[in-house]
């Protein structure tokens, strides 16, 4: 990852969490984001009209799609995700998509390729469908903005310092418990708050 990119990823998540009128502490509410970011968001069988190739997708190889963005013919920017839950094959309604960890990571993951502004590239094709996608480095980094957005450092570290297991962050954050605990991980957050109990004590 580029030098200094980790640093400027929590200052722009921070920025946008506070253009989507979400506190450092917050749960962020993803549709109000879409909506300051102009994007469209919507299931993959919405676009295509059919859940079926999602469906054969998943037969064929789960979580082998999660989302991608598509810059329409008319200048609008729609993301759109897998509506099918990998764990179990089951079709997400739309009301489940908005707490749903990992849609709300792939979600994340796509408003982080927008805001970065990277460039589309390779064409891949999935069940017949093309997807646009992106390079390895533009990968790596739209991960971690959509990490910094999910669970800002702030929000971590009082997490850490209420010694709330991952699990339950996960749960009351709606991400996901590998999320939470990658996240927990890269930003040291629990070591930091065992470090402030020790001085207290
Ligand atoms: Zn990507």
């Amino acid at each position: 990852m580029r030098r200094g990119f980790k640093a400027q990823a929590e200052r722009h998540a921070a920025e946008l969490r506070t253009a989507a009128n979400c506190s450092d502490l917050e749960t962020i509410h993803l549709p109000r984001l879409a909506f300051h970011l102009k994007v469209g968001v919507l299931a993959g069988h919405r676009v295509l009209g059919d859940v079926q190739p999602f469906l054969d997708l998943h037969a064929e190889q789960p979580g082998a799609f999660s989302g991608a963005t598509f810059h329409m013919d008319d200048g609008r920017i729609v993301v759109i995700y897998n509506p099918v839950i990998y764990e179990t094959g089951d079709v997400l309604t739309p009301q489940r998509a908005q707490t749903h960890g990992r849609t709300r990571s792939d979600v994340a993951h796509e408003f982080s390729h927008l805001v970065l502004g990277h460039t589309l590239r390779e064409v891949k094709s999935i069940a017949g469908h093309p997807f646009l996608s992106c390079d390895p480095e533009q990968e790596e980094e739209a991960n971690w903005l959509a990490g910094c957005l999910l669970l800002p450092r702030p929000l971590l570290l009082k997490a850490a310092r209420d010694q709330e297991a991952d699990s339950h962050l996960a749960e009351r954050t709606h991400t996901t418990v590998d999320m939470a605990r990658w996240r927990m991980n890269a930003t040291g957050a629990r070591m930091q708050a065992a470090r402030g109990r020790g001085q207290r004590a």
